[in-house]
């Protein structure tokens, strides 16, 4: 099937454009300029940015593909999990677009569609089934137990505080770099000494392993670092900004590998699929590599376009969706911020 999909969940406008399993256009505007003085994504600039995204971003993806609305199966869009005005923005483009073209309309989970994402990967082998899957980016951590993308997605364990991502961005800014911190830290670290300062791995002891063994906390490490700077600020010593850096990075990499590689090893699946804006941090895919070569796990990175926010990957679980015979939705779905990664597509109401 030839779907459009919009993706508005966070400060990404995303439209992409799918037919089957294959990616047409993947076009992403972003907001993130905008929010950079704020240290964060602001709701309500996110939200109106998407407005006016969406119109020429459409456009553009039409055009990218060769794709004419009229040819279009059907319509896909993001229910959430989001922020609330920003994926009301796209739930509405969506309905309008799909009532004014008489055209079906699916309404997806933005966590789900991450997992989607990998299909559209052309250099990769299939997607095999179960799947453990870590899922790290601005506003999630989640480990999830894939057995089938679209009926049987589990959630293993999630943040109890911030987001990986977000650990970065707060880091960043305590070490005065800009925003976004991800890559301004992955940057400095690179002539870091990983070893130099031990950070805390959150939820990693042997009594949380008990309890909170798919479960992370980032908010801890945060502090501990926050607490190391002032130390020796007001010690009048200068920050080594690099080996801070190194070490505050090498124990979320532990962490998030260490717990999707135990994931795997419980339940016996020798695979791990790696998605969300995160991974876009080279010492994450080294580490996630490395570790899980020496434990036989098959590791799988989509394309870093396709793992950041954007429409092609709803498109591609919409996709998914129609081709094992799923009706469409109702009119009646709208933006849930809070939507469980169980629900895979929102129904809607009659
Ligand atoms: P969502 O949580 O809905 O997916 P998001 O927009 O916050 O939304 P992404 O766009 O997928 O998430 O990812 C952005 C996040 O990834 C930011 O927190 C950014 O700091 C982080 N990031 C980007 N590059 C790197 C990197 N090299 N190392 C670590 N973090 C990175
Ligand atoms: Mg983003
Ligand atoms: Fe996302």
């Amino acid at each position: 099937p030839l779907v459009l999909g919009i993706e508005t969940s966070c400060d990404e406008t995303g439209i992409g454009i799918v037919r089957g399993r294959t990616l047409l256009s993947n076009t992403i505007a972003s907001s993130m300029d905008e929010h950079a003085r704020y240290g964060g994504v602001v709701p309500e600039v996110a939200a109106r940015a998407h407005l006016e995204a969406l119109q020429p971003s459409i456009e553009a993806a039409l055009a990218e593909s060769g794709v004419a609305l009229a040819d279009l199966d059907a319509v896909a869009v993001t229910s959430g999990p989001g922020l609330a005005g920003a994926l009301m923005v796209g739930v509405g483009a969506a309905k309008a677009l799909a009532v004014s073209l008489e055209k079906p309309l699916y309404a997806v989970n933005h966590l789900v569609g991450h997992i989607a994402a990998d299909i559209l990967d052309d250099d990769a082998p299939p997607l095999e089934y179960p799947t453990v899957a870590l899922l790290v980016s601005g506003g999630h951590t989640s480990l999830l137990l894939v057995r089938d993308l679209t009926t049987d997605v589990e959630l293993l364990g999630e943040t109890m505080d911030d987001a990986a991502g977000e650990a970065f961005d707060k880091v960043a800014r305590l070490l005065g770099l800009p925003y976004p911190g991800g890559p301004e830290i992955d940057r400095a670290a690179a002539s870091g000494d990983p070893k130099a300062i031990a950070f805390p791995r959150g939820l990693s002891r042997a009594s949380d392993m008990a309890k909170h063994r798919y479960d992370f906390s980032f908010s801890g490490l945060k502090t501990a670092v926050a607490r190391w700077v002032e130390q020796r600020q007001a010690a009048g010593e200068d920050v080594p900004v690099a080996d801070v850096a190194a070490g505050f990075r090498e124990a979320v990499v532990d962490v998030l590998v260490t717990k999707a590689l135990a994931a795997c090893r419980d339940h016996g699946v020798p695979r791990l699929l790696l998605g969300g804006g995160v991974i876009a941090n080279r010492r994450l895919r080294d580490v996630a590599l490395e570790r899980a070569a020496a434990e036989g796990v098959t590791v799988r990175i989509p394309p870093l376009s396709l793992c950041t926010d954007n429409g092609a990957m709803i498109a591609a679980l919409a996709s998914e969706l129609i081709m094992s015979g799923r009706p469409p939705s109702t009119l009646g779905f709208g933006a849930d911020s809070t939507l469980p990664v169980t629900e895979i597509q929102v129904a809607g109401s009659a």
